[in-house]
């Protein structure tokens, strides 16, 4: 925000893991935070992610260095407690459909030329960084990547509003869908839908796939790509998997439990959207997941469906996150961007540090909102 005004008073609208995050960093750089959110916590991408950890294959500079950034203070909350059962790092494998070994050996060779810690594997050696891993699924290579792991959002999201509480924020859920006020040009606070106020020297909107249309009444555009995507958890196994994997079928990740996270994007022509903006899909379109999913899996386990959900994954216009202060309405700050379980540790934390200090961090300099605005 501007250098002449000092934020105390911080609105932070969205209950998801940027807009949790923000709020957390904000409360210990000393801010007073409302932290205000449509629904429940966690009910929006936050609640149904693959949160896989990492910053594999080809993306622009900035973005890997945040990832990495971003993988670095995960490691941090995991070291301090290595046996929490939604923050794991026992490595990423990803592999691609027959026929494309060239593009895998490509993949593998970028992720070296920046240091990515990358290892090439035949098919017979995926066994040994994986023992759960059914080896003739793989086609004809792989790419295990040791450094990756994975996080249970939600759990994170409860530890984190323990500390928020800690700390003396404020909470209110089920909001319905907050608006920014702005006077004389700049941000001065919130409005619930109901019509309650709340004043703020900062408001930080971190809605999810619904920022941009949160922030065009303010004459600010964003551009979004949100696709719709699912997110099914299963019931649980035996010899759950402690890899995440990314293969042609199926994206699966270890869950607290014994359960399997699962996602793809193979199915979203079978997802329907309602008039009422819910979505749903066939049942047995989520069974034919989790059956490409235990094909992974050594012994071909059955795996049973638990519970799915749909909606929105956000993704702003080019792909690229969208992070700081709008030029155009001092005191609003924006966070949208895909991959944001593992940008979540960070993120929060370089946007508060801009909220607070007024200084903007380097990090964020080829994500900031203006660049839609051509
Ligand atoms: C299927 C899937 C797989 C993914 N896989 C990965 C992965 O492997 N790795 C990775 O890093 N990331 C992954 N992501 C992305 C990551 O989960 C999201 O980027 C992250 O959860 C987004 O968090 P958020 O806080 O920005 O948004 P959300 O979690 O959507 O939270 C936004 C919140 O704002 C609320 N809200 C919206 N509008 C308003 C309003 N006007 N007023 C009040 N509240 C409002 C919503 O109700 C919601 O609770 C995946 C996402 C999905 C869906």
């Amino acid at each position: 925000m501007n250098s002449d005004v000092s934020t105390q008073q911080v609105a932070v609208i969205g209950g998801g893991i940027l807009g949790v995050s923000t709020a957390v960093h904000l409360l210990r750089g000393g801010a007073s935070v409302q932290l205000l959110t449509e629904g429940p916590l966690a009910s929006g991408a936050t609640g149904r992610s693959l949160s896989w950890l990492n910053s594999a294959g080809e993306r622009s500079n900035p973005y890997h260095e945040l990832r990495v950034a971003g993988i670095d203070r995960y490691r941090t909350l995991f070291a301090a407690d290595p046996s929490r059962d939604w923050l794991q790092f026992r490595g990423g494998l990803f592999w691609q459909a027959e026929g494309r070994l060239e593009d895998t050996v490509a993949r593998h060779r970028y992720e070296k030329s920046h240091a990515y810690d990358s290892h090439l594997l035949e098919p017979a050696a995926v066994g040994d960084a994986a023992p759960e891993v059914n080896p003739s699924a793989v086609s004809e290579a792989a790419i295990f990547n040791p450094g990756e792991g994975w996080v249970s959002l939600p759990d994170l999201v409860e530890h984190l509003m323990n500390e928020f509480h800690e700390l003396g924020g404020s909470l209110l859920v089920n909001a319905g869908r907050v608006s920014v006020e702005v006077q004389d040009g700049r941000a001065t606070g919130v409005r619930t839908a109901t019509g309650e106020t709340y004043a703020a020297d900062a408001v930080v909107v971190a809605c999810g796939a619904a920022t941009p249309d949160v922030v065009a009444p303010l004459g600010v555009t964003i551009d979004n790509a949100s696709p719709v995507s699912m997110l099914v958890l299963t019931k649980p196994l035996e010899n759950a998997p402690t890899v995440v994997m990314n293969t042609p079928r199926a994206a699966v990740r270890p869950n607290p439990g014994n359960t399997l996270a699962l996602d793809h994007d193979w199915y979203e022509e079978s997802i329907t959207e309602h008039g009422d903006g819910t979505f749903s899909i066939p049942e047995d379109v989520v069974q034919e997941l989790a059956d490409e999913a235990s094909k992974l899996l050594a012994g071909n386990p059955e795996l049973k469906p638990a519970s799915w959900k749909i909606g929105r994954k956000p993704i702003p216009g080019d792909g690229e996150p969208v992070f700081g202060e709008l030029e155009k309405v001092p005191g609003c700050f924006v966070a949208f961007t895909h991959s944001g379980a593992t940008l979540g540790l960070i993120a929060g934390e370089l946007l508060a540090g801009e909220v607070l200090s007024g200084e903007k961090h380097p990090l964020f300099a080829t994500f900031r909102p203006e660049r839609f605005a051509a």
